[in-house]
């Protein structure tokens, strides 16, 4: 939303602030509305202020003098919010995975009241799974990398504490209960005086709703925005919610902060590891020139490349202290934000979501090198798990997985290292500067961070938002728009879906709604499952007629027939293709299974990427960092069989979405967002749950078994596993023995045997063909002393045909290399015929090139005429055509070469 937009709002609502802002804590206290004297912008105090409390009307004074009593640490901070909330009535609820699976439009969940907005028929809603209830929720947010380490105030993760109420009959709160908590909360729990604490009037703008908020500030900084979202749609187009939501975030990075009064947030939110770290890492800590420092760029704006740091100080002296330490909050921020986002199952990568992964782990890669800290990724993870554990025991779970992936992003960046050291002496040789395109392809392409660029002195400085520039591509939307549905359907029911109902029905009566461009059936009721969730649709017969295909658009099932046998108005007796259904049912079944058994067996991060269900076979993408090797695919496929064998219970169940997501978790979204109240769960028990709408077996046993045909890669982080289940999978082993029947047969040799026999036979080919090189070289040496009789004068040069039958191309390259230089004026063409293609190889000798005989252009000349084609450079031209016309040929090629030379 547009800034405009936003200021446009925020006068209407400031304009009425009785309606909007005026909360009973207000007049009770006493506050008197105010409006700053520097920007405009209305707010609420109880001390005697002209400005605002946001920068630049006010800068931070909490520095070296925080207004509480007592000093807390960044944990301590979220149990005493935690104990003050659940006290008050609320619950406290654990927090959501940062990978955020559940609204389609985001890849990381990047605020609290994320968690418990769903869309519905293109609309947003909300749902509280507790209310009213508290959350420690970890946001990820990758527009500002470069101010992260930097500014004191920006991550890349933060805990977002997020309060959330909605208010209706006995349940929840609204605005004056809301602010009332904040402030009692700041007052009480955390000891600042009630003089200190300022609400702003603000708005806010978000995904299919907006309202109003009070921000709540103390000595300049923003500790918390209640947001009281109350429309849904966007300004000029609102309807008032039913059901209001009390949205407000506060940071707790923040909340420790303003008690502690450091020189960065950084110094809080880290106090369980920093002060281990800077003395293992040899960093001074120098508080009193940092909050001077601090004290006066705090509340800045950071720009790439720029430092906030006046004239006149010792610039230098003060940088080198003060870069290693930035460098190091850096290098905590993204080594935590990793530590949550691989636990959660996210991957890095080129691609979407996972390429700002990759971003902050490269840049904390390429930060440990610069200032030679003496400290691992995986040593600062352990810190990290630890530290945080009162608050996300959950972490140690996924400890391994985390420790595993970033040793392999490490190999990798390692394995690219090399190459990136040859780019860089390279582009030093380079006279002109890089543009800032190269600087972006160098780092998307090459992986070479702009830093390495200054280090190198091959640009003066990271280009002005560097970052922003290369990962706002990637941060966001993921939404394919939704196609312009192909027919009116107007007026037309849902069609009842009897597949859902019950799955062997497979012959029904149904009456015949619409037919729609004299081919698309409609029907009131069906047993034919559309193609929908990567399968295949089912066919059969509607009448006489035979269905070709079926599709869903909206709710309104489509069968596309050959010839209609019935008109509208009809009763038609329906009958779907059994044998097809079951191949498309053990296929869908089998994708489930090979699913769980990628995910036991590689790692947490294997999740369901997309997959296609077909009547021979199926695929499976799912994400992992490498190429599967056979050891792997084979381990995969026996695991996926043992489930097969013991036969587990497929169960399915439609379920309201939040109890689904309560009982089963985000897991269940592999096939992507499921857009509707009720989810349907298809549960192999003990195995693998996922909403899923497609047609499945009701025991495990009835897939047969699973044969993996192959795997490749299909895009970085992305593998792909074919396979067939049940007859077709038989099928395929049955083939694949038939080849080997075939084979044996030939060789005449035992199938067992085969490999054994085709291994010697190699090897003696390979044997035969050195023999056969070396017999030759001793005939070509022969043949040369002959060459000067045999070859045939044209003007100053020598041609020698050679078309002797049962000599083939290797003899012709032998002895032509060695005859052209022995002979700079000969040209040698020899004619071949090799597995019944004719083969034309031609060498051209230095004299000969420098008279005009050009190897290519004539091999490429000679080859026309038997119907081929050809070419080279000037020395050696080879091409080939049909092999019947080779004596003509022959005849021709003096012709051809005196052509070439220039006629008579
Ligand atoms: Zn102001
Ligand atoms: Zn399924």
């Amino acid at each position: 939303m547009a800034e405009k937009d936003k200021e446009e709002l925020r006068r209407k609502f400031s304009a009425d602030p009785d309606r909007y802002y005026k909360v009973e804590l207000f007049t009770r206290e006493g506050f008197s509305r105010r409006r700053c004297r520097g920007c405009g912008r209305y707010f609420w105090t109880l001390g005697d202020r002209e400005f605002c409390p946001e920068y630049p009307c006010s800068t931070y004074t909490f520095l070296g003098d925080p207004p509480t009593k007592r000093r807390i640490g960044y944990v301590e901070a979220w149990k005493l919010i935690e104990s003050f909330f659940v006290e008050r009535g609320h619950a406290s609820i654990k927090r959501y995975p940062v990978v955020c699976r559940w609204r389609p439009d985001l890849y990381f969940t990047v605020a609290s009241i994320v968690n418990f907005q769903r869309v519905e028929g293109g609309r947003v809603v909300f749902e509280l799974p507790a209310n009213p209830l508290i959350v420690p929720q970890i946001c990820l947010r990758f527009n500002d990398i470069p101010s992260v380490g930097v500014t004191g105030r920006h991550y890349t993760s933060f805990c977002m504490i997020g309060q959330h109420s909605i208010p209706t009959d006995g349940q929840g709160y609204w605005k004056d209960r809301c602010i009332e908590l904040d402030f009692e909360l700041l007052v009480r729990a955390f000891g600042i005086p009630k003089e200190e604490v300022i609400f702003l009037e603000d708005v806010w703008l978000g995904y299919g709703a907006f309202g109003y908020s009070l921000e709540y500030h103390v000595r300049g900084l923003e500790l918390g925005n209640a947001v009281f979202t109350e429309f849904l749609g966007d300004p000029s187009n609102a309807v008032e919610m039913k059901e209001k939501v009390v949205d407000m975030g506060a940071g707790l990075e923040r909340f420790s902060w303003i008690s502690t009064g450091k020189p960065t947030s950084y110094d809080t939110t880290f106090d369980y590891v920093l002060p281990k770290l800077l003395d293992r890492c040899k960093v001074e800590y120098d508080e009193e020139l940092l909050l001077r420092y601090y004290k006066q760029s705090a509340g800045f704006d950071y720009a790439e490349g720029k430092t906030p740091i006046k004239a006149g100080e010792e610039v230098d002296a003060l940088w080198r202290k003060i870069e290693p330490l930035q460098a190091l909050y850096t290098l905590l921020d993204h080594t935590r934000t990793l530590t949550f986002a691989i636990a959660d199952g996210g991957l890095p990568s080129n691609v979407a979501g996972g390429y700002n992964l990759r971003v902050i782990l490269r840049r904390a890669l390429s930060i440990l090198e610069r200032f030679r800290f003496d400290i691992t990724l995986g040593e600062l993870i352990e810190m990290h798990i630890l530290g945080l554990a009162q608050i996300y025991p959950e972490l140690s779970e996924h400890r391994d997985e985390v420790k595993t992936i970033l040793s392999v992003e490490e190999q990798k960046y390692l394995k690219t290292k090399e190459r990136i050291a040859k780019i860089i002496e390279k582009l030093k040789r380079e006279s002109k500067p890089l543009t800032e395109e190269r600087v972006i392809t160098l780092y998307e392409s090459e992986g070479i961070q702009p830093e390495e660029l200054v280090k190198h002195k091959i640009i003066s400085a990271v280009p002005e938002e560097f970052y922003k520039k290369v990962t706002e591509k990637h941060l966001g939307v993921r939404v394919a728009q939704p196609e312009k549905p192909r027919f009116d359907l107007n007026g037309i029911p849902p069609t009842h879906l009897l597949y859902y109902v019950d799955e062997r029905m497979l012959s029904f009566q149904a009456r015949v709604l619409k037919i729609l461009e004299g081919r698309y059936v409609i029907l009131d009721r069906t047993a034919f499952y559309p193609r929908s969730g990567g399968q295949e649709p089912d066919l059969g017969t509607i009448g006489l007629s035979r269905v070709i295909d079926v599709e869903k658009q909206g709710q309104v099932v489509l069968h596309l027939v050959d010839k209609p046998s019935f008109k509208e108005g009809d009763v038609v007796d329906c009958s779907v293709d059994e044998e097809r259904r079951a191949r498309l049912t053990r296929h869908h079944t089998a994708t489930h299974i090979v699913n769980g058994a990628a995910r036991r067996l590689l790692g947490s991060w294997v999740w369901q990427h997309s997959a296609y269900k077909d009547v021979d076979r199926a695929r499976l993408d799912i994400t992992h960092f490498e190429h599967l090797s056979d050891e792997q695919l084979k381990a995969i496929e026996d695991l996926a069989n043992r489930v097969v064998r013991a036969n587990l219970s497929v169960v399915k169940e439609t379920l309201p979405r939040g109890e689904a997501e309560a009982k089963y978790g985000f897991r269940i979204y592999q096939g992507g967002v499921v857009p509707g109240r009720e989810v349907r769960i298809v549960n192999i028990i003990d195995w693998d749950v996922e909403a899923c709408g497609g047609t499945h077996c009701n025991s495990t046993g009835e897939v047969g078994y699973i044969k993996i045909l192959r795997s490749e890669r299909i895009q970085d982080g992305v593998e792909r596993i074919e396979f067939a289940a049940g007859a077709p999978a038989v099928e395929y082993a049955q083939k694949m023995e038939g080849y080997v029947k075939a084979v044996a047969k030939i060789l005449g040799a035992q199938e067992d045997k085969v490999v054994q026999v085709v291994d010697e036979l190699k090897r003696g080919l390979d044997e035969a063909r050195r023999v056969k090189r070396s017999i030759a070289k001793k005939l070509v040496n022969l043949e040369l002393k002959q060459i000067a009789q045999e070859a045939k004068p044209i003007k100053n040069l020598m041609l020698k045909l050679n078309d002797e039958p049962g000599l083939d191309d290797e003899y012709h390259i032998l002895f032509g290399e060695a005859a052209i230089s022995l002979y700079p004026n000969l040209i040698y063409i020899g004619l071949a015929v090799v597995n019944e293609r004719a083969k034309v190889l031609v060498f051209s000798g230095s004299e000969a090139v420098k008279s005009g005989v050009n190897a290519g252009l004539l091999a490429k000349a000679l080859s026309k005429q038997i119907g081929g084609s050809g070419g080279g450079d000037a020395k050696f031209g080879q091409g080939g055509g049909a092999a019947d016309k080779v004596k003509e040929l022959s005849a021709k090629v003096e012709e051809i070469v005196r052509e070439m030379l220039g006629g008579e």
